[in-house]
């Protein structure tokens, strides 16, 4: 098992849920984070940088900052993310599919491309991808687009980057209870609570075991990718619930 002790690492997204939990994990693993996101006031992280996925300009200045304090880079974790609404697609708006895409797909390949000339050997890129990049479900058509991209940009990366020694994981979870609900009912309470209703759903910090146990793989071992899920379901809709 490869230690993770002395390493550094960024985390986007890590003012919230996963990405925070992840970036948690990493701290008590020893590693030096640099967290990002926009609410850059609600990052628990060593070193606590503004950051927005869409704005090539905030990236380019984030991976500057963060490389030049955290002198050097082992592990990138391409976690922020979001889904707009629940509704057939022929409600969807312009903004709302700019805003997904931008955010999961071009924010995954700007982080990517401009992370990857820092990160030393035996680095790793772990993209936070979702079960609804692996079956489609209704009324998700964007998200499920963005996050089959990301998908598709992992293992095509994947080839790229064969032969050099940079690990390449997409973590792949279903149902995980987090603000991701409240983000994509654009605050309505009651429809995010439902989501989570008479199940238990993964932890943010389960996923950020997850994460660890890539993170950890012998070098010459590479996770391309892991599932995880509640117990109580089976597919992006299928979730067994109390009664
Ligand atoms: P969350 O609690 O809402 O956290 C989302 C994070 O993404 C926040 O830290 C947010 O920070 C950040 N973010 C959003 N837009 C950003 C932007 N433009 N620039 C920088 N950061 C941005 O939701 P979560 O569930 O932890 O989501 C994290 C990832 O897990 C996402 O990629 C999501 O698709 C994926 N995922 C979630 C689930 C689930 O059921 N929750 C399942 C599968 C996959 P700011 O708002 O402060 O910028």
């Amino acid at each position: 098992m490869a230690g993770l002790e002395g390493k550094t690492a960024v985390v986007t997204g890590a003012s919230s849920g996963i990405g925070a939990a992840i970036a948690q994990a990493l701290k008590d693993n020893d590693v030096r984070v640099a967290g990002g996101a926009r609410r850059a006031d609600r990052l628990e992280t060593d070193i606590a940088l503004e950051l927005d996925v869409t704005d090539p300009a905030s990236c380019e200045r984030f991976v500057a900052d963060a490389v030049q304090q955290l002198g050097g880079l082992d592990i990138l974790v391409n976690n922020a993310g979001l889904g707009l609404g629940r509704d057939p697609f022929d409600k969807s708006t312009e903004q709302d599919e700019e805003t997904v895409l931008e955010t999961n797909v071009h924010g995954v390949l700007r982080m990517t491309r401009l992370c990857l000339p820092h990160l030393r050997d035996g680095g790793h890129i772990v993209n936070m991808g979702s079960i609804a990049g692996r079956q489609a479900y209704e009324n998700a058509a964007v998200y499920v687009a963005s996050k089959y991209a990301v998908r598709g940009f992992t293992y095509a990366l994947r080839e790229d980057l064969l032969g050099r020694p940079i690990h390449l994981t997409t973590v792949d979870p279903g149902l995980v209870e987090t603000n991701f609900s409240r983000v994509r009912f654009r605050g309505d309470e009651e429809k995010a609570n439902a989501v989570y209703a008479g199940v238990e759903a993964v932890r943010p910090q389960d996923v950020a075991d997850c994460v660890i146990f890539v993170l950890t793989r012998p070098p010459h071992v590479n996770i391309d990718e892991l599932v995880v899920k509640a117990l109580a379901q089976s597919t992006p809709v299928r979730i067994v619930r109390d009664a």
